[in-house]
C-alpha cells in the first residue's frame, strides 16, 4: 500500500494504472475510519483491480461555526485499517496541496440542496461538489463508492457525475449501524456518554416511522410528528430537521408513495448527527396494501 500526498505523484500513479487498463475503485472519506468506511472499501476491493482511498478533511464543506477543528483525525490508525482492507493507494493531501491559493472556480450545486442538510448547512454541498470535482479529476476512478448514510450527498453526487459527464459509476452503499442501531459515524466519538445512550433514539424513531407506514399511515406530517415526538421526549438533543421527500429527487410529497426518504438531523452538545431511512411504499390496489 502506498501513501501519496501530492497531486502530481497521484496523477503519475493513475496514469500508470490506466495504461495497464486497471479498473479503479475510489472511496473518498474524511478519515477516522469505521466499519461504514470499511464496508465501502471492501466492496471497492471486490469490484475493482485497484482501490484508492482518499483521506481529506475538506475545509470548504464546513461552515464557520462547524466542527472542522474538532473533527476526529488519526492517520496512523486509518493507515493500518486501510492496509487490512487491501487498499492499494491512500491519497492523503494537505489543505495547502488541495487549495494552494484562494480558488478561482467553485462548483455551485443548484438542485436537491434547498432541503435537509443543504438548508441548514449553507454552502456545504458546494464544498463537497468542489472537492469531489478535484478528486474525480485527479483519481479518474472507474467506480466511486458513497454511503447512503449521507443520502443527500449521494443525490448531489449523482447530479454532479451526470451534469459534468464524469465517466464514473456511482455505487451507493447501505448504512452500517452499531449493534444498538446508531448509524456509524466518525463524529460519534464526540458524543458525551449520556448522549451516546440517547443517540440510539434516532434510529428508534425512524423504525417507529417505518412501522407506522407499514401499518398503513400515509400522511408525511403525521410521520414527522411521530419521529420528532420520540426524539423530543427521549433525548436532550435539539432537532435540526425531520423531513420526508421523494428519493432521490428530494421533492415534497403529499402522500407517502413510491420511494421516500425520512431524514433527520439532531444536535447534541458537540456533535450534530444525521440518519435516514429510505422506504418504498407500494401503491394500494383495491384497498389492499
Ligand atoms: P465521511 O468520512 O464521513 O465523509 O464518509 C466517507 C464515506 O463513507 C461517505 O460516502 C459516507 O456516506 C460513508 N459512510 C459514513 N458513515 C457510514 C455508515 N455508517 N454506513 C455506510 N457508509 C458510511
Amino acid at each position: 500500500m502506498r501513501v501519496i500526498t501530492t497531486i502530481k505523484e497521484m496523477q503519475a500513479e493513475i496514469k500508470k494504472l490506466k495504461s495497464q487498463s486497471k479498473s479503479i475503485g475510489f472511496v473518498p472519506t474524511m478519515g477516522f475510519l469505521h466499519e461504514g468506511h470499511l464496508t465501502l472499501l471492501n466492496k471497492a476491493r471486490i469490484e475493482n483491480d485497484s482501490v484508492v482511498l482518499s483521506i481529506f478533511v475538506n475545509p470548504l464543506q464546513f461552515g464557520p461555526t462547524e466542527d472542522f477543528s474538532t473533527y476526529p483525525r488519526d492517520f496512523a490508525r486509518d493507515q493500518s485499517l486501510a492496509e487490512c482492507e487491501g487498499v492499494d493507494i491512500i491519497f492523503y493531501p494537505s489543505v495547502e496541496e488541495m487549495y494552494p491559493h484562494s480558488s478561482s472556480v467553485r462548483v455551485i450545486v443548484q438542485d436537491r440542496t434547498d432541503v435537509m442538510c443543504g438548508k441548514s448547512r449553507p454552502g456545504h454541498f458546494d464544498g463537497v461538489a468542489t472537492v469531489l470535482t478535484k478528486l474525480f479529476t485527479i483519481v479518474m476512478p472507474t467506480r466511486a463508492y458513497f454511503g447512503i448514510k449521507d443520502a443527500q450527498q449521494v443525490a448531489v453526487v449523482e447530479g454532479l457525475i451526470s451534469d459534468f459527464n464524469f465517466p464514473i459509476e456511482l455505487i451507493a452503499v447501505d448504512i452500517v449501524r452499531e449493534v444498538d442501531g446508531l448509524a456509524k459515524s466518525s463524529r460519534n466519538v464526540n458524543l458525551l456518554p449520556e448522549e451516546r445512550s440517547e443517540a440510539v433514539v434516532l434510529y428508534k424513531s425512524l423504525t417507529a416511522a417505518k412501522n407506522a407506514i407499514e401499518g398503513g399511515e400515509r400522511n408525511p406530517q403525521t410521520i414527522k410528528n411521530l419521529v420528532s415526538g420520540i426524539i423530543h421526549s427521549e433525548t436532550q438533543g435539539q432537532i435540526d430537521y425531520v423531513e420526508i421527500y421523494s428519493y432521490p429527487q428530494l421533492k415534497e410529497i403529499e402522500n407517502l408513495e413510491g420511494t421516500c426518504i425520512i431524514a433527520l438531523a439532531v444536535k447534541f452538545s458537540k456533535v450534530r448527527l444525521i440518519d435516514n431511512i429510505i422506504i418504498t411504499v407500494r401503491q394500494e390496489i383495491g384497498g389492499e396494501k
